[in-house]
């Protein structure tokens, strides 16, 4: 080994859970030369005072995975390092005090079940007879998950670290990092308290320190320090070390057992900031005054679940900030500015549940130059530009933190730090009843309201308040035209000599057609799963101009760029504030848009998948033939500051026509009938073009090398595993939102990756994979017969493998 103060393969920055568990896994996948630096002693960051619940069940298949990791990991480190852990694996209890809680229980239990975990319904009487300190007076159900656990935070991160130090990655404490060394774009190593160190990969696991340790370097982690309280009681009668850990979100509190007596802490709805002007380099175990006059909320929901909080002698109230993100997950990956530093920080005060399988994946993704598996709810590329200021971050993080236990409504929207982004027509739209949501900062009209209907999501598990709405402009889409502003869409240009040669490698589909052309195209990692789905417009021989989802500027910026070989020209530039899109859609475009297009707009002039660049109304305009919706129309890319003549100008010539604004919500319902794929839902990193029937989409007959081809040709080879279709109820009322268990003659076989209404067919949509180790054909496919589970009740579905409206291409391509 090479002098490791000097050198090494990989720094790790940080002794909490994660640089430890990240440290474990590193060593066990056969890197040699890691060294872990902890400024103060392991443990000393939040990880010492967390109080150790650890729960699995998250909305992301993948994640509720990777927290089943760190259960699987837990269960055995003790045998393995011989360093007790403190796991115990007594399971974990939800309650429900209100029928809208015990509906969102319900659809968590079929979730759980679709995801694989095991999670039971019980009555407040069996729930008590597993808790018998509470009462459930208000109590609706509960749900029980056997495999939920707890553990010692600080010996479970102690034993990760033997078990690291076992596998050869030195540990150094009293070492701090105090820089990022930079060359040529790629972290090349870090200055320390003991000199500088050459490595491979930067691994920031630094806690609440992440933030300024990487922005000192241009890299953006968005998370801020927030207070956390729990106290510890004396021994209580009846508490004993088998009882399992219980939330009671609608108190907002959460309890544990801890030697003899109760841990309770909660989340409460006025969370208080910490080190709001930097945060301090505190000496290690530090610890906040307990806060008793904030802390008494939460005393007293508590109380009115277990009266013996009443009398139970309190041991401490133990207060510690934590790392707090916008969204409430973590963020984990290479950071999108500089090659060579990965992030494993912001756990939200779930980093203990998270620590084991969070520090698997950081490695492998360290290991393998790309995440393991479909990771986005938690990739660091999930965030962008708007995520830079710390204020914003803050402000939206204590919303995050203040909804914890708050109902996870369908469609729910954030209200904090807002409007921060705002398209051009923003006043026109508000004027015209725009409910608006947000997206990367965007201010984005989800629905329009009526005369009489106010302009405000109402939210609900059953029929929402904007269902009518919606109707309204899917009908019009369908039947008249609708104009939806879709400026928030990422734009990039992609300019340079070798701009085909770069594209042609990164696309799945076939980018060399001659400018005017423009193409509907996934790009795929290795595996041939799909990092991205996005439309590519061929402007010049040297000139791409790419259209892709306002959530995915940053991951798919990167994606292209690390994928660019580096002695080819070709530059991607993001063009988005640039230009507004004006998506003019439905029977009518061609009608409204002909009186003012500067260019013929017939089929044989301006076909189905061609751009021109025209005149529209007097303002330069990139017109796109493409459709998101599934009839006729053209998205219209205008130079900013002309938005808002081409918007007036559209609205009074559609005027006669009907012409409506229309939103996000209409377009998912659109788009759901068509059946085209919702990238982050549908589709991912873990989906093929083929198991996701868009192989079509593919240049697999043409013999031009890309990326991921190998795996598909090999993939064509054998039977596929799973295939995503779309499903319909009969019954009309049903509300799909996703992650329903799909079964097939009663075996469960999937789950929705998306759910909604279709208002042309009058029916609830899903889409899902129906999986089958033996393989999924289209004979298997229609033989069988359907059911769904929705928040735990079974309805009886039917499959379809193609479109569920389908006026057919030809009035598309009209
Ligand atoms: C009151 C409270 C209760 C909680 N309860 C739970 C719970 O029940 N279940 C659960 O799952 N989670 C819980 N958590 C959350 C949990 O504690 C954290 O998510 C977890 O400890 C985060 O671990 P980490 O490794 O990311 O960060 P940390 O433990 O903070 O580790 C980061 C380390 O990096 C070091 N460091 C920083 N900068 C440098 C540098 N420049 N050079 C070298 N070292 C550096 C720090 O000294 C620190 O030791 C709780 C948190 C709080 C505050």
């Amino acid at each position: 080994m090479s002098d490791f103060r000097r050198a090494a393969r990989a720094v790790i920055v940080g002794g909490g859970i994660v640089g430890c568990s990240t440290a474990y896994h590193l060593a066990g996948l056969g890197w040699r030369e890691v060294v872990l630096l902890e400024r103060h002693k392991l443990t000393s960051g939040s990880t010492f005072h967390a109080a150790g619940l650890v729960g699995q069940l998250r909305t992301s298949a993948n994640v509720t995975q990777l927290l089943g990791e760190s259960v699987k990991l837990y269960g055995r480190l003790e045998a393995e390092t011989g360093l007790a852990t403190g796991w115990k694996q007594n399971g974990g209890l939800r309650l429900a005090c209100t029928p809208e809680r015990w509906s969102e229980v319900k659809r968590q239990a079929t979730m759980a079940r679709s995801f694989g975990l095991e999670m039971h319904l019980l009555t407040p009487g069996e729930a008590r007879a597993i808790w018998p300190l509470m009462r459930v007076d208000d109590v609706v159900g509960a749900a029980f998950l056997p495999t939920d656990g707890q553990a010692s935070p600080s010996d479970i991160t102690q034993s990760l670290a033997k078990g690291a130090r076992i596998r050869g990655v030195r540990i150094i404490e009293d070492a701090e990092v105090t820089a990022i060394e930079v060359r040529n774009g790629r972290a090349i190593g870090v200055g320390t308290t003991l000199g500088p160190i050459a490595c491979e990969a930067v691994i920031v696991c630094a806690g609440q320190w992440t933030r300024e340790l990487c922005g000192s370097v241009g890299v953006n982690v968005p998370l801020v320090s927030i207070e956390h309280q729990y106290m510890i009681t004396e021994p209580i009668p009846g508490v004993g070390p088998t009882l399992p850990t219980l939330r009671d979100p609608d108190r907002l509190t959460y309890y544990k057992e801890e030697v003899g007596g109760l841990v309770m802490g909660g989340y409460e709805h006025d969370p208080i900031a910490w080190a709001t002007s930097g945060v301090p380099k505190t000496s290690g175990f530090h610890l906040l005054n307990s806060n008793w006059d904030h802390f008494q909320q939460l005393m007293e929901l508590a109380m009115g679940r277990v009266p013996a909080l009443e009398t139970a002698g309190v041991k401490t109230l133990l207060n510690g900030p934590e790392s707090f993100t916008p969204d409430g997950n973590f963020i984990l990956g290479e950071a999108p500015e500089l090659r060579g530093l990965f992030v494993g920080a912001g756990f939200n005060a779930f980093g203990i549940a998270s620590g084991g399988g969070a520090g698997k994946v950081l490695a492998e993704w360290v290991v393998g130059g790309e995440a393991p598996y479909d990771l986005w709810p938690v990739d660091i590329r999930r965030f962008g530009r708007a995520q830079g200021d710390v204020r914003v971050v803050r402000e939206r993080a204590l919303e995050a933190y203040a909804k914890h236990y708050a109902m996870a409504w369908p469609g729910e929207e954030h209200h904090s730090a807002r409007p921060l982004r705002r398209s051009p027509l923003y006043q026109r739209l508000c004027s015209a009843g725009a409910c608006f949501g947000e997206k990367m900062g965007w201010e984005r009209p989800n629905w329009f309201a009526g005369p009489g209907e106010d302009p405000e999501d109402i939210y609900s598990y059953g029929r929402t308040n904007w269902f009518p709405a919606v109707a309204r402009e899917h009908a019009a889409t369908r039947e008249t035209v609708a104009l939806f502003d879709e400026s928030s869409f990422t734009k990039f240009m992609l300019v340079g000599r070798d701009a085909e040669a770069a594209l042609s490698w990164i696309c799945a589909n076939d980018v060399t057609r001659p400018p005017g052309n423009l193409v509907y195209t996934q790009m795929l990692n290795t595996r041939g799963g799909i990092e991205a789905d996005l439309t590519v417009g061929r402007l010049a021989p040297d000139r791409y101009y790419i259209v892709t989802g306002t959530g995915f500027v940053t991951h798919d910026a990167d994606w292209i760029r690390r994928n660019i070989a580096p002695e080819l020209d070709a530059h991607l530039i993001d063009v988005t504030s640039a230009y507004a899109t004006l998506a003019l859609m439905g029977p009518q475009a061609r009608a409204v848009l002909a009186p003012l297009a500067s260019a013929s707009l017939a089929n044989v002039s301006f076909p189905f998948g061609t751009l021109r660049e025209l005149h529209v109304a007097g303002a330069p305009v990139l017109a796109l033939r493409v459709t998101y919706v599934g009839e006729l129309g053209w998205e219209l890319h205008v130079p900013t500051e002309f938005a808002l003549t081409v918007y007036d100008a559209l609205m009074e010539s559609g005027r006669a026509h009907g012409i409506v604004n229309a939103g996000y919500r209409a377009i998912e319902t659109l788009r759901l009938e068509k059946g085209y794929r919702a990238w982050g839902a549908d589709i991912g990193p873990d989906h093929t073009p083929l198991e996701a029937s868009l192989g079509w989409a593919v240049k697999l007959r043409k013999n031009i090398p890309f990326l991921g081809r190998e795996a598909l040709e090999l993939q064509r080879t054998t039977p596929l595993r799973k295939r995503l279709c779309g499903f319909t109820t009969e019954d009309v009322d049903v509300v799909l939102l996703g992650r329903e268990t799909i079964y097939r003659d009663g075996e469960r076989v999937g789950w929705l990756t998306s759910g909604g209404f279709g208002h042309t067919i009058g029916r609830p949509i899903g889409y899902g994979y129906v999986r089958r180790a033996e393989g999924v054909d289209e004979a298997f496919l229609r033989t069988g017969s359907y059911e769904l589970e929705v928040a735990t009740d079974r309805v009886k579905a039917e499959i379809a493998l193609g479109p569920l409206y389908d006026p057919g291409m030809s009035r598309v391509k009209a």
